[in-house]
């Protein structure tokens, strides 16, 4: 067995501190602590937290080698059991490592927990010193009958258990409910008073239940593949993301997003919130179970390629949202007002005519979590045209008596050991459609052109056409824009009126035409989106002007919008309605 005591070592200077027991260790046991966590794609090296590493064989002290970033040698003499001790500093506020302070605590198995070489398929055991009075810990991980009383302490039957149920710790509000006959435990840290918890509790169970029933069907005897889940959302005054978990979700929101108990109709923010809690959950079967070849087993030691990242991370982004609609939280209206920001945040990406999701997918690990100001031009969210790329298999499908619904379902059903690859999808595809997708996954998969929306949204009776866009977006411009002053360049788009003017990333944007402005949309008092200006800016602390010529053509001028075609004959109706529920 191997065993991991974790103490709250130091609130105030964010320590943990962890007692690793391995009984019966090899000669030359070798520990390491992963470079990555699962489900977010970037080397993080978790190890650069550990100090003080010390380790003992009963009493006598044993020497520790580093063999590299993330990996030790124990020279071990007998069998006695080996005990490894070490600090892990945690100020990490985002749900991929481990943060602990006065009021809060919590971690990633991945950050706090060595892995013992040769022993990963043992038995793991976790147990807290004593905890703070009044902290509880909320985690899905199985509790072990406790070793002493008022001492929480869990098992897992391995290592990727172990490190696949992250922990909260503190005073935090806490409920549950139950859908198909499981218990969901909803825990919420960092709430303000008025936080309207039976809401946030009612709505969370309509997304789960309909979940369940997309995968199992309606009937009550089948099951979600977990015996509980367990919701960990953790409110700050800014930050919105989410990890997935086999049985459980650490989820980080605004604290503003949050429902309250006056709230008339649901904000935008409390709407993108429930969207987290859809994709998340939508993950424990997508991702966590069903998941792409290269995940059979996992190298937490490196990076681990995977080209199918658009179909676990873009299909979950189509389906997060299409729930919400499904459930009955949102009108077919606000949904297509969400998928229309989908689309527009595609259109106005020059990097989708550069890669293709595929590649996108394969260098998450260098380019996805490491965006930069040429990202837009350089590159394509897998979330965010993989998420357009199920819409029109979905809907192409729907043309063929199918839809995406029935290939997840028997991808589900089918896969061995439910690990699949592209070959896996294009079968399937063509097994319920009666077609060869090939040439379609050549296309919007593996290539660059564009997506056949218009095409294929316009027999679903959804009417597209277009609206003005802002002056920024018009120009090629992202900008970052304080609340008091400074408007600062983030990026500029290929092939835009920004980028022919000379306009770069940093630049400080001062005055229009001699006027001072604050948001770049402060100009449209005095000036036109049809005439050239004059734009003053500070680049290294040198201030200069460049004359910027509004192009009246350009396709950035416009946003997408969506709506439901009113006169829509009965076949579109009801192809409309299968799709986007009643
Ligand atoms: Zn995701």
């Amino acid at each position: 067995m191997v065993a991991y005591r974790i103490e709250l070592a130091d609130l105030r200077a964010h320590q943990f501190r962890v007692t690793l027991t391995v009984q019966e260790p090899a000669a030359e046991q070798a520990l390491s602590l992963p470079v990555w966590i699962p489900g977010s794609y970037l080397i993080r090296e978790f190890a650069r937290h550990l100090s003080c590493m010390q380790a003992w064989q009963g009493r006598r002290p044993l020497v520790l080698e580093q063999v590299d970033k993330a990996r030790w040698i124990a020279r071990c003499a007998g069998r006695a059991a080996l005990r490894v001790s070490y600090l892990v500093y945690a100020f990490d506020t985002s749900v991929r490592a481990a943060f602990l302070d006065t009021r809060r605590g919590f971690f990633n198995g991945t950050s706090l927990c060595l892995r013992v070489e040769g022993r990963h398929s043992d038995e793991h055991r976790l147990e807290f010193a004593r905890l703070p009075k009044g902290w509880q810990v909320a985690t899905a991980m199985t509790p072990a009958a406790p070793v002493r009383p008022g001492k929480p302490s869990y098992h897992s039957a391995d290592y990727d258990e172990l490190v696949d149920h992250p922990f909260e710790l503190g005073r935090f509000w806490h409920d549950s409910f139950s859908a198909r006959g499981v218990r969901h435990e909803f825990v919420v840290a960092g709430a303000f008073p008025g936080f309207d918890g039976d809401r946030l509790l009612a709505d969370a169970r309509r997304i789960c239940e309909t979940q369940i029933a997309f995968w199992h069907g309606p009937r009550n005897n089948s099951r979600p593949p977990f015996k509980r889940y367990l919701f960990a959302l953790n409110a700050r005054e800014d930050g919105h993301g989410g990890l997935e978990h086999r049985a459980s979700t650490a989820l980080l929101a605004a604290r503003r997003d949050l429902p309250r108990a006056d709230m008339q109709a649901l904000s935008d923010g409390y709407v993108n919130l429930l969207g987290l809690i859809s994709h998340e959950y939508f993950h424990a079967w997508n991702v966590k179970r069903l998941k792409p070849k290269e995940f059979a087993s996992l190298d937490y030691a490196r990076e681990n390629y995977t080209r199918m990242l658009w179909f676990f991370e873009g299909v979950t982004s189509y389906y997060d949202d299409l729930m919400l609609r499904r459930a009955g939280l949102i009108d077919a209206p606000r949904y297509l007002a969400l998928l229309a920001k989908s689309v527009n945040a595609v259109r106005t990406t020059p990097g989708r005519r550069v890669q293709s999701v595929a590649d996108s997918s394969f260098d998450a690990w260098i380019k996805y979590y490491r965006a930069d100001e040429n990202t837009g031009n350089a590159t394509v969210s897998y979330y965010a045209k993989g998420a357009l790329v199920a819409l029109v298999l979905d809907l192409r499908l729907r043309q063929h008596h199918s839809s995406l619904d029935d290939v997840m379902r028997e991808l589900w059903r089918c896969g061995s050991a439910q690990a699949i690859d592209e070959n896996d999808l294009a079968q399937a595809l063509q097994a319920l459609s009666g077609r060869s997708f090939q040439r379609d996954l050549t296309s919007w998969v593996h290539g660059t052109q564009e997506l056949p929306l218009e095409s294929l949204l316009q027999p679903m009776g959804i009417t597209i056409d277009e609206g003005a866009a802002g002056l920024a977006p018009s120009l090629g411009l992202r900008l970052s824009e304080g609340p008091v002053t400074g408007v600062q360049v983030k990026a500029v788009l290929a092939d835009s009126a920004a980028a022919r003017a000379g306009i770069s990333a940093g630049d400080e944007l001062l005055a229009v035409d001699g006027w001072r402005i604050r948001k770049l949309d402060d100009a449209l008092q005095w000036t036109s989106q049809q005439q050239p200006f004059e734009l003053m800016l500070v680049r290294d602390q040198r201030v200069q002007s460049l004359t910027v010529r509004p192009d009246a053509r350009s396709p950035l001028r416009r946003t997408v919008r969506l709506s439901l075609h009113e006169g829509a004959g009965r076949e579109a109706l009801a192809k409309r309605r299968a799709w986007l529920g009643q």
